[in-house]
């Protein structure tokens, strides 16, 4: 249930106070990814939420969102695409820029990395002001994807990021 899988991930979490700026709280979700029964059922969580068979690819963010998208991905049978930091790709790619909440990024996805109209369920492990997750799906629909849903196992509900990327949805198993 929902209580359940938000327990699980909360569970899992660290906060790592001033990193990796002061006045941050950095989330840590080490612990939980580090644990194979809490893992395995949030996935199979996510899994459930949006029914195996209504996405055709998941992309996963750089570094933390590649280990839920390649889970979910082999759970469900599916590929898995990597949307990577910047200068990371060997082949020409799409590249977005963004403020993060502690800095600036940009991320890119391979030219080639969906087919037209692939429906792309999108991972990332926390949503903080909404940047990352704003920049990835812009991305994906760049590069041709349909987006499926957005999911991350935490929110940071203060930030408002679910705001910024309104009309789109975000699941969240955990919101703080
Ligand atoms: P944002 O673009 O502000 O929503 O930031 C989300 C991205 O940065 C995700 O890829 C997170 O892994 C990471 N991130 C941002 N803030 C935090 C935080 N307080 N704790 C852990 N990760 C964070």
């Amino acid at each position: 249930s929902g209580p359940e899988l938000a327990a699980l991930v909360a569970g899992g979490a660290v906060d790592v106070l001033d990193f990796p700026k002061p006045g941050i709280v950095f989330k840590d979700l080490m612990p939980f990814f580090g644990d194979g029964p809490r893992f395995r059922q949030v996935v199979d969580g996510i899994v459930t939420h949006y029914g195996a068979g209504s996405f055709d690819v998941v992309a996963g963010v750089e570094a933390r969102g590649f280990l839920i998208a390649a889970a979910i991905a082999y759970a469900t049978g599916v590929g898995v695409v990597p949307v990577r930091k910047a200068g990371k790709l060997p082949r020409p790619g799409f590249s977005a820029s963004y403020a993060l909440e502690y800095g600036e990024a940009t991320l890119e996805v391979s030219e080639d990395a969906f087919v037209a109209g692939q429906r792309v369920l999108v991972v990332d492990d926390v949503l903080a002001t909404g940047g990352t997750a704003a920049a990835t799906m812009d991305l994906v629909e760049r590069a041709g994807g349909v987006l499926t849903g957005f999911t991350v196992l935490m929110e940071l509900g203060f930030l408002n990021g679910r705001e910024r990327l309104s009309p789109r949805k975000v699941h969240a198993l955990l919101t703080v």
